[in-house]
């Protein structure tokens, strides 16, 4: 592959459990190209979240190596993975994250806070307005919907710059139509460069990516781009609940 951003080898996660081993990942190989779309589903406790966790740094495996933009990641102090996520890595989780007590666009100011940045409320001002949110800077979280949190958090998440967006269940706790949206704010970025890894079991938001990753048990089962069969057979697979969701897909 040209240029992976993302290269990862055998990577594994076990979890001491009182007297067993939860194998939380076993042994994932997984190349992400700078650019990509990449969707990552599977059932519920398959490891996704694991695996992103560890793409992310905030985490580190039991075993296996791990080249985020040519730097091996996995034999860094806690110092420097503090670093490296703060300059390469933007995480969106499924409940926000987000500050409770200030405001917008404080709480978008925070990496920029740990990166000893300059110019601080202007950048975090300038990637509010990247996300449409400009106008709700001075307002705190409870103050907004869930759309315009996860929006404020996928700010939080860019002002940095960084090459990469990972994404954990984005959409998980907004309705079909603002999820909708929050999709339309990926594929923007997307298509201005930032590599973007996703986890969700909607089948009609992995459909969107350029590949789709496939886990159960901790492993990868199925890592195929997105053609007009895979998006078929995705969009055939969608459970009850978002067949009844009307405009997804
Ligand atoms: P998913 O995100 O696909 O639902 P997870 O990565 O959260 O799955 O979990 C994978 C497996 O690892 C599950 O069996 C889960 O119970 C277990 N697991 C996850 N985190 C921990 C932890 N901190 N301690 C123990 N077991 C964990
Ligand atoms: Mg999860």
């Amino acid at each position: 592959m040209n240029d992976p951003i993302i290269s990862i080898r055998g990577m594994t996660k076990h979890y001491r459990m009182g007297d067993t081993v939860v194998h939380a990942l076993d042994g994932v190989d997984l190349n992400v190209a700078r650019g990509e779309f990449v969707s990552i589903t599977g059932a519920s406790g398959s490891g996704k979240s694991t695996l992103m966790h560890l793409i992310g740094c905030l985490d580190r495996p039991t075993a296996g190596s791990y080249v985020l933009a040519g730097q091996q990641v996995d034999r860094m102090s806690d110092r420097q993975l503090a670093r490296v996520r703060n300059r390469s890595i933007g995480f969106v989780f499924q409940t926000f994250n987000l500050i409770n007590r200030t405001t917008a666009v404080d709480n978008v100011a925070v990496p920029l806070i740990y990166a000893r940045a300059r110019g601080t409320r202007a950048r975090a001002m300038q990637a509010l307005r990247r996300v449409g949110l400009e106008h709700r800077a001075h307002h705190r979280p409870s103050e907004l919907s869930g759309g315009e949190r996860q929006r404020v958090a996928i700010a939080r998440a860019l002002v940095n710059n960084p090459p990469l967006l990972l994404a954990d269940e984005p959409t998980g706790n907004l309705d079909s139509r603002t999820g909708e949206q929050i999709l339309e704010l990926f594929h923007e970025l997307h298509a201005a460069g930032v590599t973007i890894c996703l986890v969700t079991h909607e089948m009609a938001v992995a459909a969107q990516a350029d590949r789709v990753v496939r886990m159960r048990d901790g492993r990868i089962l199925e890592d195929r781009p997105v053609d007009e069969e895979l998006r078929a057979q995705l969009l055939s697979e969608r459970t009850g609940a978002e067949k009844l969701r009307p405009g997804r897909g």
